[in-house]
């Protein structure tokens, strides 16, 4: 456990870093809202239809202080950091969520929850991928479940983990963006069963990153 270090110790832990910005999160229940994006590098899931390949080999990416990424977060204003990928709980999350939140801003996390959770969160979305599949330790802590949705077979795969999450979680279909014929899908589905609700990508509809 990394709480009682100091943030001088903190800040010097790294990570494979392939990006950070500050942009507008586009989806699911804080689409909208202005984050700073921390996209971690590594992922062992490897969705077909992933749009951000070049973020699964970690070994190409610079390894980056805590210290860094949570500076520029702080400067960026933003009150929320979202921490993705890749698949960001490939790391141990300690040392940059605590660090983010002592800089006054709430944690974020988008994961495909296939590995351990770690780190002080205050907001979990878990996307699951058939791919590679969550842990059962993560659903008790889910505050927003995403399934990205092509084709039937996924709405299946949707109540399959939407079973396994708290009541209260938040249940979102999300079409895949190269994919806009599941729209119908998922309007037809949601309109049938009201607990879900959908997710756009609307940062793609806005052209903004
Ligand atoms: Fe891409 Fe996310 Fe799937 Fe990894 S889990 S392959 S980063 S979509």
């Amino acid at each position: 456990m990394l709480e009682n270090q100091s943030s001088a110790f903190l800040d010097d832990v790294s990570y494979p870093l392939m990006e950070d910005f500050y942009t507008i999160q586009g989806e699911g229940m804080h689409s909208g809202k202005p984050a700073y994006f921390i996209r971690l590098a590594g992922c062992d899931v490897q969705c077909w239809w992933c749009d951000v390949k070049e973020s699964w080999d970690e070994s190409i990416h610079p390894k980056v202080k805590t210290g860094d990424i949570v500076q520029r977060a702080a400067q960026s204003g933003a009150k929320i950091a979202v921490i993705t990928g890749g698949e960001p709980l490939l790391h141990n999350l300690e040392a940059l969520s605590i660090r983010l939140r002592e800089e006054g801003l709430k944690v974020h996390i988008e994961t495909s929850g296939s590995s351990p959770l770690s780190g002080h969160l205050d907001w979990i979305t878990l996307s699951p991928k058939r791919f590679k599949k969550p842990l059962d330790e993560v659903f008790p802590y889910v505050d927003e479940l995403k399934v990205v949705v092509l084709k039937n077979k996924d709405l299946e795969w949707a109540e399959e983990n939407a079973k396994k999450c708290p009541d209260e979680a938040t249940l979102l279909l999300q079409p895949e963006w190269e994919t806009p014929s599941s729209i119908g899908l998922i309007v037809d589905y949601v309109k049938r069963h009201p607990e879900w609700g959908i997710s756009l990508q609307t940062h793609k509809f806005m052209n903004v990153r």
